[in-house]
């Protein structure tokens, strides 16, 4: 008994079919991403690097957003509310990835709170989730534009509780609750969505657990939301099965860096 509730439709996770860009394509129309950085903007970048593999535009925002590589990612120094909200005034952005190595603290929450006050469809991971705490289900049903909160189990439990029933059955009432789509990671990932639809992944590698790997899948789900073909499902679910398959592209010990370096191959898995 894996506890499916029967009313719900669910089914395995399968290799999602992606497009080609069209001859017509350009940076923009490929989908415009932004990641906002934090106290460890190390996991911001990796998102950002994640999101550059099929993303047009990639932007990566933050206090220490100056130099560094790959240059393909455009950095934006943002630390001010004034200069957020600038930022994130532009109807060009496709998806914003707010909580890799976002911080806790008083600028890390005025930050979500301007990616929440946005009408951009939002990837909230890691310490947004954290942030977010036991007022997730409330303040996510009031924000009416998309949102995709991608939680491990300790980040689930803070903001749904940790009782009662199965990881499908809690992911599920999470999901209905908050009015957004949940990947609830781990090495049985569930992806439920606010309509009670529920899929199940396990395509991805036990090797998966180390550090940064979240802020992979953060930032791949970006760029599957971002390029606007696929439905929020289908983009959690496209970006779920291609960072497992990166992973098991990758072999053993790998760390985050290598998994962002297997996502164009398991993108050609898919065209
Ligand atoms: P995070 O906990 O945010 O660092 O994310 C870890 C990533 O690795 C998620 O995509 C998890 O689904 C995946 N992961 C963690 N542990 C395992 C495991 N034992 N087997 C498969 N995938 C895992
Ligand atoms: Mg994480």
């Amino acid at each position: 008994d894996i506890g499916i509730p029967v009313e719900s439709a669910w089914h395995s996770l399968a290799r999602p079919a992606l497009a080609r860009p069209s001859a017509r394509a350009n940076k923009y129309s490929r989908g415009l991403v932004v990641v906002i950085e934090g106290e460890m903007p190390g996991a911001a970048r990796l998102s950002a690097c994640a999101a550059a593999s099929g993303a047009g535009y990639v932007i990566l925002a933050g206090d220490t957003a100056s130099d560094g590589q790959p240059h393909a990612i455009v950095r934006r120094r943002v630390t001010t509310p004034e200069t957020m909200t600038e930022l994130l005034d532009d109807s060009r952005i496709g998806a914003v990835v707010v909580g890799p190595g976002l911080g806790r603290g008083q600028n890390a929450r005025r930050m979500l709170d301007l990616a929440l006050s946005s009408s951009h469809a939002l990837i909230l991971d890691g310490d947004a989730l954290s942030l977010l705490g036991t007022d997730a289900g409330a303040r996510l049903s009031d924000r009416r534009a998309p949102k995709v909160l991608t939680p491990h189990s300790g980040e689930f439990d803070r903001m749904f509780g940790p009782g009662g029933g199965s990881k499908i059955e809690r992911t599920i009432a999470g999901a209905k609750e908050s009015g957004a789509h949940i990947i609830h990671k781990g090495g049985d990932t569930v992806i439920a969505a606010p309509s009670g639809e529920v899929i199940l992944g396990a395509n991805g590698s036990p090797w998966l657990s180390t550090a940064g790997t979240g802020d992979v899948l953060a930032g791949t789900l970006a760029t599957q939301l971002a390029g606007g073909a696929l439905s929020h499902l289908e983009a959690c679910e496209a970006a779920v099965w291609l960072h497992g398959r990166a992973a098991q592209l990758c072999g053993p010990a790998f760390h985050a860096d290598d998994l962002i370096a297997n996502l164009p191959r398991a993108i050609a898995e898919c065209l």
